[in-house]
């Protein structure tokens, strides 16, 4: 749902997300609070889900790929972001990687600690 902003910076419209701590809500524009929102809209926000989506959580999900299952993301001891369960290599934005470091980080695991079961050896 559009929701004009009326902050003189911006005066533009965008999906505008409700803050559900502050109950303000968000341009999504300029991300300053809309000031001109009426307390019913802000209920039909919430209702429709519309509401700032906070904290990554700490444990951080991904699709793997071997696992084909959303796994918990785990950093190795060379900072590689891998799934917890099968230490398959999970390929994220940098950009993203930053903003899960920036939120509390990931788990960091040494892979060379579990390794010691069978690891099978490839024969050339
Ligand atoms: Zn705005
Ligand atoms: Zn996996």
């Amino acid at each position: 749902m559009l929701i004009y902003c009326d902050n003189k910076s911006c005066k533009k419209e965008s999906i505008a997300l409700l803050d559900t701590e502050t109950m303000d809500v968000i341009c999504q524009e300029c991300q300053k609070p809309i000031s001109n929102v009426s307390e019913p809209m802000k209920r039909t926000l919430k209702s429709f889900g519309q509401i700032v989506r906070k904290s990554i959580k700490r444990a951080f999900m991904l699709l793997c790929r071997s696992c084909r299952a959303d796994r918990v993301v785990v950093l190795d001891q060379n900072n590689n972001t891998i799934c917890e369960e099968c230490y398959s290599p999970i390929e994220i934005h940098p950009a993203f990687k930053i903003a899960v470091e920036e939120n509390g980080g990931f788990k960091k695991i040494n892979t060379q600690d579990k390794k010691t079961k069978k690891k099978v050896k490839r024969a050339k």
